[in-house]
Order: structure tokens, then sequence, then C-alpha cells
């Protein structure tokens, strides 16, 4: 059991991809997650927060540790839903070469797709309800850092649509209607995933 969802900020992957986790007893894995618990005292935690909260990509050799430091535990063996990995193509082989060592490939690769108004739209209302709850909003869910992740998006992690297409394991959803209709037709094309 081994899946990865793809798609841009605010397109609703994490929260699929917690629902996924629990049905199926696998961890959800986010690489934003990881890299924000990294610790901004050494150099690589500090390198990966400037470039986070400037809506650039953090290096691959810093996310590729995190991600494998994970993946290897042991409550990742009967397999992990990555949510945020891979994120470029080089980080796609570099997931792939693993895999193929382990005798194991992808199940299925989720990308949820929606276009940029809406995706403006919910990152902003999420930063915004933060605010209006007390709490601090995600330093990168602002208007400007969200544009700038966005164009990482389409100019680095777009391709692996085609990349996960051509290798057959591609499915691809509408991420504009609610979280249960969205579950509900994930779980129509992927029965293993379904409720
Ligand atoms: P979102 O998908 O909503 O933009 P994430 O929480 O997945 O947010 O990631 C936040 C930030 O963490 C990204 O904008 C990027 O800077 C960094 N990041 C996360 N995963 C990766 C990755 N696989 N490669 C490079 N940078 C990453």
């Amino acid at each position: 059991m081994r899946y990865v969802m793809l798609g841009p900020p605010g397109a609703g992957k994490g929260t699929q991809a917690v629902r996924i986790s629990n049905r199926l007893g696998i961890p959800h894995i986010s690489t934003g997650d990881l890299l924000r618990l990294a610790d901004v005292a050494t150099p690589a935690g500090a390198a990966a927060r400037t470039l986070m909260e400037a809506g650039h990509l953090v290096s691959d050799e810093i996310v590729v540790d995190l991600l494998f430091e994970r993946i290897r535990r042991s409550d990742a063996r009967k397999g992990f839903i990555l949510d945020g990995f891979p994120r470029n193509v080089i980080q796609a082989e570099i997931l792939d070469e693993w895999l193929a060592g382990q005798d194991e490939g992808l199940d299925a690769v989720l990308e949820i797709y929606a276009p940029v108004a809406v995706l403006l739209d919910r990152v902003l209302s999420r930063s915004a309800q933060a605010v209006s709850a007390g709490s601090a909003p995600r330093a990168d869910d602002n208007e400007t850092t969200l544009r700038q992740r966005l164009e990482s998006y389409r100019m680095e992690t777009l391709p692996l649509s085609d990349y996960y297409h051509r290798k057959g394991v591609l499915m691809s959803f509408d991420g504009t209607c609610n979280i249960d209709a969205l579950a509900t037709a994930i779980g129509e094309q992927i029965p293993a995933v379904g409720r």
C-alpha cells in the first residue's frame, strides 16, 4: 500500500491523505510537516525555513534525507501515503529507485486539481480563520508567498503528472467539490482506498 498525493497548495491533499491513512492504517507522511518540525538551530533547518517562508522548494538533499529517515521506520513497512513528496522529477526518480530496491512500487498517484482562483481563496481563508481563532497562520499562507508556491508547483511539480501518467499509476480528481464528495470519488476509482 504505497500512495502519493499530488496537487497544488490548497487542493485538499492533506485532508484526503489523513482519511486514507486512517482507513488503511498506514502513516500519512507530509514533507511540509517534517520540514516545519526541523530544528532551525541547525544549518539545514535554518536554510529550509528561509526557503519555505519565501515559497521556494527546499533542496532535494534536505528533503530526501528527512523523507527516507521517516519511511524507513517500522510503522511504514506495510505502506505509506506521501503528501508533498515528490515535488520534482529528480525526487520522483529517487523514490522510484528506492522502491525498486525494496522490490516495491507505487500502487497509485492521486492527483487533485483545482483552478488557481479556488486555491488562492482556500489558502487565504485558512489563514484568516487561524487569525480569528487566535492562532498564528502558517508563515507561507499569504498572497505573495502563495503565488510563488503556485509558480514553483507549475514549474517543478506539474511535470510529475506526465511522469506518473506514463508509468500508468496516475489517477486525477477534481478538487473543487466538497471533502466527502472527493473522498467518494477517490473510493470509486481506487476501491482499495475506498470506504
Ligand atoms: P503546500 O503544499 O500547501 O504548499 P506543504 O506543507 O506541503 O505546503 O509544504 C510547505 C513548503 O515546504 C513548500 O512550499 C516547500 O518550501 C517545502 N517542501 C515541502 N515538501 C517539499 C519537497 N518535497 N521538496 C522541496 N520542498 C518541499
